[in-house]
């Protein structure tokens, strides 16, 4: 107690370095992240974009060769799930998929610039869009969390059953034996020290119809599901990153049941192991929520999507975050990360001029005012 009250350089010099070993003690990490690099002004600089169709291939090498690694990109995710020719579940492959020497020269081509490959599968929810149920599902519908609800034919939101995707349960005895599988395999084929499992917009959790869920708390089964993958992970050294929207209180900070979560799986914030990386995502606006995250000691980076003024408030807000914030806290302030919904081939194609839809063209403007803003920030 005195020495909170006494303000001394020296008391400071003392305590700086234990709050630190502390924190770190408190926290064991998997994989320290980055601090910074070559003076940039944050370690993580990403773009998050679906992997290219295998036609598509050589343009998007070219696209990373020529524009991203000018920009000082330094970390790509690719939502890969199954557009891969994996050898463990082949029945659960696309119709046409990235093959083993197709993502290999992604690897190369990553590698020469220095830039952090990191695969995207989504576990737990997205297992279906609109009308179409995705692969897991389909090939083993056991796994559904809600099979009760019938896949519409024409898809509208709202709608009674509550459905936006459908989740698998994570109570199954039998859905880790899969997908870890198929996680092991995607990491080994890109050769990744990360993996990002998605876990955004999970509305379908603990259902009363699920008879291994019904009853149990949402908020402890989101966070068993996630410290499942983390521990899954950790075993072969490799980092979780996920979405953030789960663990916001949609209601309470007004961000609503998009970007925040409406069913109480925000509790998760507080029990999930802290060495996940959590992918903020905000496209509206540059909400302050990697603040949010930081405090209960979670590594944050800053997601915008097709406002370029938001991207650069993103960037602006992280630099002042860090600059602001003090040693413990400041390393948590990882980055920013441009994410791309439309498919990669249309995204290459706005970049490139060759189509004019809206949606790509902003994600492509988005993009660009989000790298020009982060080397606006280099040191001379
Ligand atoms: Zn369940």
């Amino acid at each position: 107690m005195i020495y909170t009250t006494t303000h001394t350089g020296m008391i400071k010099k003392i305590l700086l370095p234990l709050a630190l070993l502390m924190a770190v003690n408190a926290f064991p990490q998997t994989k320290s992240e980055p601090e910074t690099d070559n003076g940039f002004p944050f370690p993580v600089r990403g773009l998050c974009i679906a992997a290219p169709q295998p036609q598509e291939l050589g343009l998007f090498l070219k696209f990373i060769d020529e524009e991203l690694a000018p920009r000082n990109v330094n970390t790509l995710v690719l939502k890969v799930d199954y557009n891969f020719e994996y050898e463990s579940h082949p029945e659960l492959r696309d119709s046409v998929a990235l093959s083993k020497q197709e993502v290999k020269k992604l690897v190369q081509v990553c590698r020469s610039h220095g830039i952090r490959l990191i695969p995207q599968v989504n576990l737990l929810g997205h297992q279906s869009w609109a009308e179409q149920t995705h692969n897991l599902l389909r090939v083993y519908p056991e796994f559904d969390e809600t099979p009760n609800v019938k896949m519409p034919e024409k898809y509208v939101w709202p709608n009674p059953d509550g459905l936006y995707c459908k989740s698998y349960c994570p109570l199954h005895p039998e859905v880790h034996k899969v997908v870890f599988v198929l996680v092991d395999e995607v990491c080994d084929a890109f050769e990744a020290d990360a993996f990002h499992a998605g876990l955004d917009e999970v509305f379908f959790i603990g259902e009363e119809q699920c008879p291994r869920c019904a009853g149990k708390d949402k908020a402890e089964l989101f966070a068993g599901e996630v410290r499942k993958i983390r521990d899954h992970l950790a075993e072969k050294n490799r980092t979780l990153w996920m979405w953030g929207d789960r663990l916001i209180n949609g209601r309470s900070t007004g961000i609503g049941e998009w970007e925040g979560s409406f069913n109480g799986t925000h509790y998760a914030v507080d029990m999930i192991p802290k060495d996940v990386v959590i992918c903020d995502w905000h496209y509206e606006r540059p909400e302050q929520t990697p603040v949010y995250f930081a405090m209960k000691g979670l590594s944050v980076v800053a997601c915008p999507w097709n406002r370029a003024e938001v991207a650069r408030l993103q960037v602006r807000d992280m630099l002042k975050f860090r600059e602001h914030s003090n040693p413990v806290m400041k390393v948590r302030y990882l980055g920013v990360m441009q994410t791309v919904w439309a498919p990669a081939g249309a995204f290459l194609a706005a970049f490139y001029g060759q189509i004019e839809w809206p949606v790509s063209q902003n994600e492509v403007n988005c993009f660009k005012a989000l790298f020009e803003e982060i080397n606006a920030h280099l040191p001379e």
